[in-house]
């Protein structure tokens, strides 16, 4: 492994050059290294980091984390929380809990768990600077690519190139490489906004010190909490439908922007919005499932191949399911990176268009009014355990790994 700052070429040829060293920039980069490849990350920020809040992991996310080799350093960052509860923001009533513990973990192979995003990126990451095939960059923005029948030129700070065999546009929601390849425009924006803070466990409101996933439902917003880091902090993610235009990405914002869209919360969750003294604002955006997403020598991972809202808590877990599929087309056709893409693509791409479009739902579901709400009650609160898992197999149980060694249908 080679780490460099400020770089606008290299005179190697690359296998694969990565576009992005976010969670999926780096995961494709590792999956593809432990297949053999020789891998090039270009991220376009000072350091290779993710921004200091949670995320969920679903055992799917596990069953990949463990295909890269990082799966044991994953979990020692990791909280095992024991349910996913779901309460009504307006009585304080619980609408369900979905238990989370022996049986879900027996019946999906592994658990369900929450993570300092920081920790899961270091993980990653660490796999990356101990593989000997994988070259990092950092000021290195990709700025657009040439392709020819034998490679690909990466364009890089508007000066330099790579050179490689593949291009993959790991480079989030605004990708350049989509904007190249696809020419689709901007992001839709949801108009639904977030605002996170992370408390300090002292912070947490004693009566909410749960070691649970928790989400209070109410009209038009949802209050998340979780624990992290062995219980010294707790996540929260507060949402509502602010009916933005313009997309936002971790800005700060005072409680006085936040607290006007919460008055209707009952008492509890009220509490906790009110307690951090400063918020950062998402405003969210998806797209919708893309057709394509490869192109000869490029193709798109991640983010910048379907972005989605965050209400299935997903986004991070498709690009980490992405990467073993990627790496392993590559190694079941090393002798035509181009037919590799299309395999991977045609592996991935209904996966994730169900995961952009049901995670639209499940915005609706979270945020229910009058008769929607009650029904919602309803179902939940008659779903036996094994009912909550048989409806979320097609989520957990998906193993990425034996789907993608099965091999995706060849390309026609
Ligand atoms: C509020 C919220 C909560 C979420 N919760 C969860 C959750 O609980 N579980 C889950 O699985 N997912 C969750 N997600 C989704 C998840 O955060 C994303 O899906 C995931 O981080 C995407 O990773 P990525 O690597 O594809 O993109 P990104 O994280 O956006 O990384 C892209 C990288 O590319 C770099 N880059 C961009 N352009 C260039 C360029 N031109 N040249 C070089 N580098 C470039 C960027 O600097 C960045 O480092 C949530 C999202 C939100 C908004």
């Amino acid at each position: 492994m080679t780490e460099q700052r400020v770089v606008s070429d290299s005179s190697q040829t690359y296998d694969f050059v990565v576009a992005g060293g976010g969670i999926g920039g780096l995961s494709c980069a590792l999956a593809l290294a432990r297949k053999g490849f020789r891998v090039a990350v270009l991220e376009r920020a000072r350091e290779f980091a993710e921004f200091g809040a949670g995320i969920q992991l679903g055992p799917n996310a596990f069953t990949a984390l463990d295909y890269l080799g990082v799966g044991e350093s994953a979990r020692d960052g990791a909280v095992f929380i024991d349910h996913l509860i779901f309460m009504d923001s307006l009585d304080g009533e619980q609408i369900g809990s979905i238990d989370i513990g022996e049986d879900f973990r027996h019946q999906f192979g592994n658990p369900y768990a929450v993570i300092h995003r920081g920790d899961l990126h270091r993980s990653i990451l660490d796999g990356c600077r101990e593989a000997d095939n994988v070259d990092l960059f950092t000021q290195a923005l990709v700025t657009g690519f040439e392709q020819t029948d034998t490679d690909i030129r990466v364009g890089v700070n508007g000066a330099g190139a790579f050179r490689a065999r593949a291009l993959i546009g790991a480079d989030g929601l605004r990708s350049t490489i989509r904007a190249q390849l696809l020419g689709d425009g901007e992001p839709r924006v949801s108009g639904h906004v977030t605002y996170r803070a992370v408390l300090p466990l002292e912070q947490m409101p004693e009566e909410l010190r749960w070691n649970d996933m928790t989400i209070w439902c109410g009209p038009g917003t949802h209050v998340v909490h979780y624990p992290l880091r062995g219980w010294e902090l707790f996540n929260l993610v507060v949402t509502c439908h602010a009916h933005a235009t313009v997309e936002a990405h971790n800005e700060p914002a005072t409680p006085e922007e936040v607290l006007p869209w919460f008055t209707e919360l009952c008492d509890k969750p009220m509490a906790l919005v009110r307690t951090p003294s400063e918020y950062r604002r998402w405003v969210l955006c998806d797209r919708p499932p893309a057709e394509q997403w490869t192109d000869g020598r490029v193709a798109l991972l991640g983010d910048a191949a379907h972005p989605m809202l965050q209400y299935f808590a997903q986004g991070a877990c498709m690009a980490l399911e992405d990467s073993v599929s990627l790496a392993e087309a590559a190694a079941q056709r090393r002798d035509d990176v181009a037919a590799a893409l299309v395999i991977y693509e045609l592996d991935r791409m209904q996966r994730t268009a169900d995961l952009q479009l049901g995670s639209r739902m499940m915005g609706r579901f979270y945020h229910a009014t009058g008769a929607e709400r009650r029904v919602r009650k309803e179902i939940m609160g008659a779903m036996s355990q094994a009912e909550f898992r048989d409806h979320l197999a097609w989520l957990y149980g998906h193993d990425v790994c034996r789907v993608a060694r099965q091999g995706a249908p060849e390309p026609s």
